[in-house]
């Protein structure tokens, strides 16, 4: 009990003024709640990611937006410059370490280090039971959905920890809580991003860094399509959760800047579901 209340007096929630950020290469002076400050969005090009990377944009942030294929990161800036945002991107499947590096390149390249961390990529290879999962399956799940939150976190954390406040946003899933019996390994991921999300936390909140998890339900994406799709599951889970409507990628969007936000500046280490219901106690 007093150790957590030294550690908060020591870094935590500090106020958010004062920082100079670099002026991207559009010259965009931004407004908003987020006016200015750098955020990386992985996953960045399509579904949630996308929304998030737009939201923090509106709200004033000048963004890096990735994803695995050069088409789609071009296709995505161009669409979000398109609308007066200030944003950029850069190739990076957050699972291969010298895309990882890249990233982290264009960041300094273009802003000298940045302020959030949203960790949305991962992947979700139907794989039936957990005990059918290969040896590779479970490498690569737990690869691209846990690890690389870790590595590229502490690839960017230098040029984070010295900006005097900060937010990391990992992605995790309502499979985390009610686990669905097709995706094994992919459960048991976005069960460890909750804990990764816990520890994170109170590692770094002495460098005035917050680390919240985004639980998002079923959201109406390309990847979510097997399930919202299906129609005999999607019924039975609308009728079971009393559900009225499917959640679209900008329900989740809204969370993220907030936590981003200074009015988040007292919340650390919580996981948020986006479900429209509620999976916990
Ligand atoms: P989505 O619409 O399929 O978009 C996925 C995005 O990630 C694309 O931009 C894709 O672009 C990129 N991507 C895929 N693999 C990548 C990798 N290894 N490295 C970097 N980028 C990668 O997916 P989504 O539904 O928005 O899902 C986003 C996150 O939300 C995931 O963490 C997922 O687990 C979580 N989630 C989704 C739902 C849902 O119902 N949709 C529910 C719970 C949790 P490229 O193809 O160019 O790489």
């Amino acid at each position: 009990m007093f150790q957590a209340v030294a550690y908060v007096s020591r870094g935590l929630f500090r106020s958010y003024a004062g920082l100079s950020v670099r002026m991207n290469s559009t010259g965009i002076d931004q407004k908003g709640v987020l006016a200015n400050r750098v955020a990386v969005v992985t996953g960045a090009t399509d579904g949630i990611g996308f929304a998030i990377a737009r939201r923090l944009a509106r709200d004033g942030a000048h963004v890096v937006v990735s994803s695995r294929k050069q088409h789609n990161v071009d296709r995505a800036v161009a669409a979000l410059q398109g609308e007066g945002l200030s944003v950029t991107g850069t190739v990076c499947h957050v699972g291969k370490a010298e895309d990882r590096e890249r990233l982290v390149a264009t960041v300094l390249e273009h802003y000298g280090g940045l302020d959030f961390l949203v960790c949305n990529a991962a992947v979700n290879p139907l794989v039936r039971s957990t005990v059918h999962a290969s040896e590779e399956v479970w490498d690569k799940i737990l690869d691209v959905n846990v690890k690389s939150p870790a590595l590229l976190l502490s690839q960017l954390l230098p040029h984070m920890e010295n900006r005097g406040m900060g937010a990391v946003i990992l992605v995790s899933s309502i499979a985390a809580y009610i686990p669905h019996v097709e995706l094994g390994p992919y459960n048991v991921s976005k069960t460890a991003l909750l804990g990764l999300t816990r520890t994170l936390s109170l590692e770094l909140a002495p460098k005035g860094i917050r680390v919240n998890c985004l639980v998002p339900g079923i959201i109406k994406t390309n990847f979510s399509k097997v399930l919202h799709m299906n129609e005999v599951f999607w019924n039975n889970f609308k009728e079971k959760y009393h559900l009225q409507r499917l959640g679209q990628p900008e329900d989740c969007a809204g969370l993220v800047s907030f936590l981003c936000s200074p009015d988040a500046s007292y919340i650390n280490g919580e996981n948020i579901v986006v479900a429209g219901f509620s999976p916990q106690l």
